[in-house]
């Protein structure tokens, strides 16, 4: 299946997906800034690993140093900072997101695209979010940085038409994983009242998405595939029992 490679894979969706593409086969090299997580994944699926930040342009560089080869990348590295309105937003956030959600996605993907495309078959994974596509309150950061990402991913297909990449985009709505505890800042409380009197989605959901997309035949695109939890049908339209 040659080699995967996955960002912000210490955890949630990065690591399922990981882990799901061990399974089918690939050779999966991972990345993220918790070492000791990463490791140990990387451990337990016979995998490869180094400390990636996909906010720091000097170690992606290090981390692509090591990547002889690459078939897949998924760009999955990302998530949101704090819930305040416009009137309260506070800048760092906003940059931060930026940083990993968007610069994060480019940095990679330029670094990896000679590799992806030597392979003859290469395919730039990017999971964005439903964020992408609909505001909601207090979401204006990660949803700038999320329509951002998927204008970056929109522009990439577009700009590889006749050469042998695929670009997928995979967004996904509400899955529980350590998304919200990062979002309140290890308010536990706050991030588990996300998903009150909801089934989410879970890691698993989201990673057998991918998989689905990197393993079709190499003539077929996934474009974009938006998966919501069936109580979830809008950004912030949800029902709770
Ligand atoms: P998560 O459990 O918090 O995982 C986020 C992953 O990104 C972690 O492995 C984290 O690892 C990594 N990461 C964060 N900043 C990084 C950086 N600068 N460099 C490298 N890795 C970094 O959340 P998740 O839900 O799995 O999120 C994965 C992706 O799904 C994100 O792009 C998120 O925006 C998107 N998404 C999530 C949801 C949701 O509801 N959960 C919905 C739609 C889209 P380290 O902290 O160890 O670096």
């Amino acid at each position: 299946m040659g080699v995967a490679v996955v960002t912000g894979a210490s955890s949630g969706i990065g690591e399922a997906t990981a882990r799901r593409l061990a399974a089918d086969g690939f050779d999966v090299y991972v990345g993220a800034r918790r070492e000791e997580r990463v490791r140990r994944l990387a451990e337990s699926i016979g995998g490869r690993w180094a400390p990636l930040d996909v906010s720091d342009p000097s170690s992606v560089d290090r981390f692509c140093d090591g990547v002889a080869s690459c078939r897949v990348l998924v760009n999955n590295a990302g998530g949101a900072l704090g819930l305040d309105r416009i009137e309260d937003a506070d800048e760092r956030d906003w940059l931060a997101m930026y940083q990993v959600n968007v610069l994060g996605t480019l940095r990679m993907t330029r670094r990896l695209l000679g590799q992806m495309e030597a392979s003859g078959n290469g395919h730039v994974v990017t999971v964005g979010s439903i964020a992408a596509y609909e505001a909601y309150v207090g979401g204006a950061g990660y949803n700038a940085a999320k329509f951002a990402e998927r204008a970056l991913t929109r522009v990439l297909r577009l700009e590889l038409l006749g050469r042998p990449v695929r670009v997928t985009e995979i967004d996904p709505g509400m899955v529980e994983t350590e998304f919200s505890t990062v979002r309140f800042r290890g308010d536990a409380e706050r991030a588990s009242a996300v998903y009150n009197g909801v089934t989410p989605l879970s890691a698993e959901d989201v990673a057998e998405c991918v998989s689905f997309a990197v393993t079709r035949p190499p003539h077929v695109n996934i474009d974009t595939l938006v998966v919501l939890a069936r109580d979830q049908a809008g950004a912030a339209t949800v029902h709770r029992s």
